[in-house]
C-alpha cells in the first residue's frame, strides 16, 4: 500500500442522496476533492461536489470515466450493479467492497450470511415463488411479513402476513422473489452506526434508539437507554459484522429488541446511515468524516458523545401547509437544520433533519419533537405527522 490518501486527493462517491451530500461536505471541509455518479442532474451531493457525473448505474464507460478521475470510491446507495462495481473496482479501490455490497444488496443474501456466520436473526424463509410461500408460512408461522429479496428500503417491498388467506394478495402486492420473516413484537428498534479503517481498527458511536413511523425512520435518540449488556452485545455483533464482510467505512446494523431482551439483526446498510445523522453535531467525528477518513487510510476519529442528542426526520409533509416556520424551529436553543437542498418536497421523501443537544436522551428526544411540531405554521399540526 502506497499510505493514505491525502488532503488535495479525490473522492469518487456512487450515489448522490443526501448521504453523499453531507460526507461531500466533510470531504470538502478537509480539503478533498469530490465527484458524484447517478442518473440524477442537480442532485443534493452533485451541488455540493466537484463534480457531478449523471449517468445510469449501467453505462459502464461513464462508470470507468468516473474511475479514472478519482483516487478512491465509496458510495452512499448500495444498489449498484455487481458489473458496474467490478468494473471501478479495477481502476480505483471501491470501499467498502464487493462482497459488502453484494451482501447487503438482497436480503436473502443478507440473511443467510448473518445466521450463516452466526449473528441472531429474525426467522425467515426463501420464498422464490408463489408456490412456496404456504409451505414458509405453515413454518414461520403469523404474523409474519413477505419482504421483496431485491432492492428495498424504507419499507417499501414489503407487506404484512396476519392468516394464511392472505397469501394471494400478499404476493401479487410484491411479486418476485421474496423473504418471509417472522413478525417481531420488539420492545424498540436499535442501531449501532460505526466504522472499520483500512488497519482493520473499528470505532462505534454505541446503540441508539430508533422510532418509525410508516416504516420512515423518524426520531433517533443517542444513547439508546438499554441495559448496558445489550448495548455491549450490539456492539460486539456489529463489530462481526464489520470485520465477516470486511467493511470499510462506515456501516450501520439495525436491529429489533425483542420482548426478552434478546437482539435480532434486522437490516446492514454498509454506508452512513440516517440513525447517524446527530453525529454531525454530537459527536467529536461526525459519521461522515468517520467514512471519508476509513476510505482514504487515515486512522478513524474520536466518537466520543459529549451529552446526549436526537435528531428528526423532515419528511416532504411538513410543506403541505406551505414553508416550514424555520425561525421558530431555530429560535429553540441548540437546534440544528439540515436540510438537503432537494426542490420537491414529496410525502415521505427525506427533506432534512433536525437535531438536538440536551443532558438526558429524554431531553433531546422532547426537544427534537416540539422543534419540529413548530416548524408547522399556525401550530397546526397535518395528518400525514
Ligand atoms: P425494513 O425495511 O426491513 O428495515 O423494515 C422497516 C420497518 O418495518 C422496521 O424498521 C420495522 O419498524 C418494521 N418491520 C420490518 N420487519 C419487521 C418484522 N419482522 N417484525 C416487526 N416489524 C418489522
Amino acid at each position: 500500500m502506497s499510505g493514505p490518501l491525502l488532503p488535495g486527493a479525490t473522492i469518487g462517491v456512487l450515489g448522490s442522496g443526501q448521504l453523499g451530500r453531507m460526507l461531500a461536505l466533510a470531504a470538502r471541509r478537509m480539503g478533498y476533492r469530490v465527484h458524484v455518479y447517478s442518473p440524477e442532474r442537480d442532485s443534493p451531493a452533485g451541488r455540493v461536489a466537484d463534480h457531478e457525473w449523471s449517468a445510469p448505474y449501467e453505462d459502464l464507460d461513464a462508470a470507468r470515466g468516473f474511475a479514472r478521475g478519482v483516487d478512491v470510491v465509496t458510495l452512499e446507495f448500495e444498489n449498484i450493479p455487481a458489473e458496474t462495481v467490478e468494473e471501478i473496482s479495477a481502476l480505483a479501490p471501491v470501499r467498502p467492497g464487493l462482497r459488502a455490497l453484494r451482501t447487503t444488496q438482497n436480503r436473502l443474501r443478507e440473511k443467510e450470511f448473518l445466521r450463516g456466520a452466526g449473528f441472531p436473526v429474525t426467522p425467515f424463509r426463501a420464498v422464490p415463488d408463489r408456490a412456496s410461500l404456504d409451505a414458509a408460512i405453515e413454518e414461520i408461522g403469523v404474523p409474519a411479513v413477505l419482504k421483496t429479496a431485491g432492492f428495498g428500503y424504507d419499507g417499501k417491498g414489503q407487506t404484512r402476513i396476519s392468516a394464511p388467506e392472505d397469501a394471494d394478495a400478499a404476493w401479487n402486492a410484491l411479486g418476485g422473489e421474496a423473504v418471509l420473516e417472522a413478525w417481531v413484537d420488539f420492545e424498540a428498534e436499535l442501531s449501532v452506526v460505526a466504522a472499520r479503517g483500512l488497519d482493520g481498527s473499528f470505532e462505534h458511536y454505541g446503540a441508539v434508539r430508533n422510532t418509525h413511523s410508516q416504516h420512515i425512520l423518524d426520531l433517533t435518540v443517542a444513547p439508546a437507554g438499554v441495559p448496558p449488556e445489550v448495548e455491549e452485545e450490539a456492539v460486539e455483533i456489529a463489530a462481526g459484522v464489520f470485520e465477516e464482510l470486511g467493511i470499510v467505512g462506515t456501516a450501520c446494523v439495525e436491529f429489533f429488541l425483542a420482548g426478552g431482551g434478546g437482539l435480532l439483526v434486522n437490516e446492514i446498510a454498509p454506508r452512513p446511515h440516517n440513525s447517524g445523522h446527530w453525529t454531525i453535531e454530537g459527536a467529536a467525528t461526525s459519521q461522515f468524516e468517520q467514512q471519508l477518513r476509513a476510505v482514504c487510510g487515515l486512522p478513524l476519529g474520536s466518537t466520543h458523545r459529549p451529552e446526549p442528542a436526537a435528531m428528526a426526520n423532515l419528511l416532504g409533509d411538513l410543506w403541505t401547509n406551505g414553508e416550514p416556520d424555520w425561525p421558530a424551529a431555530l429560535a429553540m436553543p441548540r437546534v440544528s437544520l439540515h436540510l438537503y437542498g432537494k426542490r420537491e418536497p414529496r410525502p415521505g421523501r427525506k427533506m432534512g433533519h433536525l437535531t438536538v443537544r440536551a443532558p438526558t436522551p429524554e431531553k433531546a428526544a422532547q426537544r427534537a419533537s416540539s422543534a419540529r411540531e413548530s416548524l408547522h405554521r399556525n401550530g397546526k399540526l397535518t395528518a400525514e405527522t
